[in-house]
């Protein structure tokens, strides 16, 4: 999906909305007020635009917090570390900044003036734990800064709006808005078609540029670290596939092999299984969950040009289904556009070297079936796996890929079956839940390199 973001001011918005473009209705701007009698003296300057102080950037600490969050789903991910922090708060310091880092949270405010009140403006919060008070954040901020008002600019259905109203805070009317225009639509065109547009979507549409401003221009200067990469794809475009889209895939595995170096998907199982880390350069490997068409047609022929191989993660129901059963698998996928590979392909695929690993046998979230569910969809596909190729299927990848779609008993079922057991979270360590579990990063092909280059560059821990 691709997309403009724009934020008019409320004189050019209308013309805006004219053009087709649409309104992403979430930011409300809070304040609370500090110094009672001066406010209410000067009441009038609260009309007065913002004006930050002189910029203290040479005096300034840096959150140093080890806290990272990662989001990431089908369409997008997004990652907010202290290195991002800086790029987005200090790249181009033209106010002055105020940073909180303490037990329980990172915080950042720019401080500035309307009229002669000294205005905190709170423009990140990440807390450091679900006990997270916002009441104490403030008390902080206290401590290093005099403020007549401290302000919050915060999207409507954001979980501190619940610490607004108890903590004194009044919602004041917000000029600033934002817009966006759909160029390409992709999977955006469906959440259209199903009347979910302004949540989801605007929603996956803020995700989405905090990653792609953040990524575009940080992950330009990363290269890939040392150590052993396994990525999670699915497919080399988001649409119908088109001649053009075997270059994309085939530009990005050369743009890899630039830094890194292409190994099989069994060598880096091995690798990590036998925690051999301490590697002299980025080692890359490849899966893809799901078994579209494109994985035989395009995937395949191109990864073996380049002398290498991936993991294919089967649904065995998915394979030559009729199309009311694709139509509801894509469903559950969020992929409309797709076909399935038939068993002569995927034959070929084992025949050739390429793994082929068990995916479930039909793509449902294991944390929403029971616990017998969950046997017959990890056993009878484990089993048509192995009666249609004749071989002992080692590698397993759960659907959706993040803990929470993943629970204990599931776990337990699929450690029965597969050795080999691979997520598409918690990148940063190569196992999770005491070593039981490989973790993968989601990149798909036709990301932007510098992406690529980002996720590549993250220096993994056991
Ligand atoms: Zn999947």
């Amino acid at each position: 999906m691709k997309f403009l973001l724009n934020f008019p001011n409320s004189n050019s918005l209308p013309g805006f909305l004219r053009t087709g473009w649409a309104q992403l209705d979430i930011a409300e701007y809070w304040i609370k007020i500090n110094h009672l009698f001066k406010t209410i003296k000067h009441f009038k300057d609260m009309r007065s635009p913002f004006k930050g102080n002189r910029s203290n950037l040479s005096g300034l600490k840096m959150p140093e917090s080890d806290v990272s969050q990662q989001f990431s789903d089908t369409d997008f991910s997004s990652v907010i570390n202290p290195d991002y922090l800086k790029w987005r708060f200090f790249g181009f310091p033209v106010t002055e900044y105020k940073v909180i880092d303490d037990k329980q949270a990172i915080s950042i405010a720019r401080i500035g003036k309307r009229g002669v009140l000294t205005e905190v403006q709170v423009l990140f919060i990440l807390p450091k734990s679900a006990e997270f008070r916002l009441k104490l954040l403030i008390k902080s901020y206290r401590k290093i800064t005099d403020f007549d008002i401290i302000s919050l600019p915060i999207s409507k259905n954001h979980s501190l709006t619940r610490q607004l109203l108890p903590n004194l805070f009044l919602k004041v009317p917000n000029k600033a808005s934002v817009t966006y225009k759909i160029l390409e639509f992709g999977n955006a065109n469906r959440f259209q078609q199903t009347g979910i547009v302004s949540h989801k979507l605007s929603y996956l549409l803020m995700r989405a540029f905090i990653r792609n401003s953040f990524l575009s221009l940080f992950g330009t200067f990363k290269a890939p670290k040392p150590g052993i990469h396994i990525i999670n794809a699915h497919y080399v475009t988001p649409n119908f596939v088109d001649e053009n889209d075997a270059k994309v895939f085939d530009k990005f595995l050369q743009h890899i092999s630039k830094n890194a170096k292409l190994i099989t998907i069994q060598e880096a199982t091995r690798l990590v299984a036998e925690k051999q880390f301490d590697q002299k350069e980025a080692l890359v490997a490849f899966t893809f969950d799901d078994g579209f068409a494109e994985c035989f047609d395009v995937i395949a022929p191109i990864l073996e040009k380049h002398k290498t191989n991936a993991a294919f993660f089967i649904n065995a129901n998915y394979v030559q289904s009729d199309e009311d059963y694709q139509k509801n698998y894509n469903e559950r996928v969020n992929v409309f556009t797709k076909r399935p590979m038939n068993w002569q392909q995927i034959k070929s695929l084992h025949d050739r070297g390429h793994v082929i690993g068990s995916h479930t046998l039909d793509h449902m979230n294991l944390a929403a079936i029971s616990e017998e569910e969950q046997f017959s969809q990890l056993d009878a596909n484990k089993k048509i796996l192995e009666e249609k190729l004749n071989y002992n299927c080692e590698y397993f990848a759960w659907t959706y890929g993040q803990m929470q779609h993943f629970p204990e008993s599931a776990l337990k079922i699929a450690q029965q079956f597969h050795p080999y057991i691979f997520s598409g979270t918690n990148y940063k360590h190569y196992f999770s839940a005491n070593e039981a579990i490989i973790n993968r990063r989601h990149i798909e092909p036709f990301w932007p390199k510098s992406h690529v280059n980002y996720f590549l560059s993250v220096n993994k821990k056991p």
